[in-house]
């Protein structure tokens, strides 16, 4: 490791930040010296609100300890996400003679990946298409990867019995209320048909019996969809790590080192990998790479308290569903093992892919709005939890998989759809790097790279319109 003679050592400190000081000598508030030269810090980590929902209202689990101190490992796998736990997972039976570090800068199942709406989609949706299908053969990739995705997460949770992920295998329906959302649905009806896959259009005056609200005009019904809780999820998976991984929690990587070694700074210590493989979605732009391609866009999401018996009666229809919109700007709706009605809708642009103070307040505004339009006789069920999560966004939809410099890899850019997909290409990262093969490993190689966008103030200008006249045009949808 390249650190120099002259550099100084000083007392310790939680946080990352470089300090120059005279003479050429750096010093990292780790306390570590190391190298200006080839030292990236990592300038924004994650920092999610307190109230994700799923998080607590999930099985209470004991995190693993941080890391104290220094620690050396042929793998190293940053994010303690799908992708992350996916990949960490698959690295270690790959490759059951090493030892896999895997670490998560909060708790698992605090993160984004334990703030979604749980929805674990097979069928592609391309929303640039006339047919939201487009081009078959990615088409039949993207259900491919999805399915593979699913068939892990389904298998992990029968085999380790994590029943906190109330995963059901119940189908989705999307829904619309304007003729815009309406048109949607039947393209897209007719897109799945030439794919093969079954959909089934149900009219409003039916889905009551289903949803338990009069509020929508039509919705197409999907059987291939799972729903879970995702947080509740996502702590199984990281409570059943093979023996060879190592998970450390709240153990955020503060700085890197590439050269000559890979050195990761954390607040008490470096980890040496001989390879390093990056899940950490956004954040990954943080590590030198992907710079103005993978755009941090948070979401929101609120959870009611548990409705009463009475109540349930009084909406009627099935007692576990999920209704995604058809317009992407307008609202995801379900009802929930717990009898709570979740809501999730509007996005923000959050620069440093970090929660923005007064963001929940304001969207548990909008949330209510939405829940009180679609359920008029629950106007007193009050929101327990609002909360935000961050997605990594590109402009054409594509992520990142593959070999981002010398033995540093990733599997990045969620594109909103990363419960599945990411398990699936952490997963097939994990294969690649075994030199296994697989159709799909080729299809990922192949993708195109998530689109550049020109820099500031342009990018802030563009994504923030973009995102305000979507949220505009979504209608009744939102
Ligand atoms: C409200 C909401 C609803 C959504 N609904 C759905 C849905 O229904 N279905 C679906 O498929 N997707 C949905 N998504 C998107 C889904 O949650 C993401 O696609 C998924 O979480 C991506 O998983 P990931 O592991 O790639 O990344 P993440 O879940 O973002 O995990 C990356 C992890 O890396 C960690 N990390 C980052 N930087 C560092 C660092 N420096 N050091 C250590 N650790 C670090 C972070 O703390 C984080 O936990 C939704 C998202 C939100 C916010």
């Amino acid at each position: 490791m390249a650190i120099s003679r002259r550099k100084l050592l000083v007392g310790t400190g939680v946080g990352a930040g470089v300090i120059a000081v005279g003479g050429g000598a750096t010093l990292l508030s780790d306390g570590l010296p190391s190298d200006p030269d080839t030292l990236l810090r990592i300038d924004a980590l994650p920092s999610d609100d307190p109230t994700p929902g799923w998080f607590h209202t999930s099985q209470k689990r004991q995190p693993q300890p941080p890391l104290n101190g220094d620690a050396e490992a042929p793998w190293v796998v940053i994010g303690g996400g799908f992708t992350g736990l996916a990949a960490a997972r698959q690295v270690a039976l790959n490759f059951p003679n090493d030892q896999v570090i895997l670490v998560e800068a909060q708790q698992v199942g605090f993160g984004t990946s334990g703030r979604n709406a749980g929805f674990l989609i097979d069928v592609p949706h391309d929303i640039g298409a006339p047919d939201y299908i487009g081009d078959q053969k990615i088409a039949r990739n993207i259900l491919h990867l999805n399915q593979t995705g699913q068939r892990i997460l389904h298998d992990l949770v029968e085999q380790y019995d994590i029943t906190g992920a109330q995963l059901r295998h119940v189908g989705k329906y999307q829904a619309a209320v304007e003729d815009s959302g309406i048109a949607v649905l039947e393209a897209y009806h007719g897109g799945l048909q030439k794919l093969g896959q079954p959909a089934t259009l149900i009219d409003g005056k039916d889905l009551p019996d289903h949803i338990g609200t009069k509020f929508y005009r039509k919705a197409l019904y999907t059987p291939g969809t799972m729903l879970a809780q995702p947080s509740g999820l996502v702590k199984g998976l990281a409570d059943h790590l093979p023996e060879n991984v190592t998970l450390y929690e709240d153990t955020p990587i503060t700085a890197v080192e590439y050269e000559p070694q890979i050195v990761l700074h954390h607040p008490t210590g470096r980890i040496i990998a001989r390879k390093l493989v990056l899940a950490n979605n956004a954040f990954g732009t943080h590590f030198g790479f992907l710079q103005h391609r993978i755009i941090p866009i948070f979401t929101y999401g609120s959870l009611t308290r548990p409705l009463t018996k009475a109540e349930q009666d009084s909406i009627g229809g099935k007692d576990f569903w999920g209704v995604i919109p058809a317009d992407p700007f307008g609202t995801t709706l379900r009802r929930t093992h717990d009898n709570r009605i979740l809501v999730r809708n509007s996005f923000t642009f959050n620069e440093d892919g970090r929660h923005k103070p007064n963001a929940t307040a304001k969207f548990r505004q909008s949330h209510r709005l939405s829940f009180e339009r679609r359920f008029p006789t629950l106007k007193d069920v009050e929101f327990n939890y609002t909360w935000g999560g961050g997605l990594g966004m590109s402009r054409n939809g594509s992520s990142f998989f593959g070999e981002l410099r010398k033995n540093v890899y990733g599997s990045l850019g969620c594109n909103g759809l990363g419960t599945v997909r990411g398990t699936a290409m952490g997963t097939l990262l994990a294969d690649w790097l075994a030199g296994k093969h697989h159709e799909l490993i080729d299809f990922l190689l192949a993708m195109e790279t998530p689109s550049f966008n020109p820099p500031d103030p342009f990018l802030t200008m563009g994504v923030n319109f973009t995102l305000r006249q979507g949220m505009a045009s979504a209608g009744l949808e939102a």
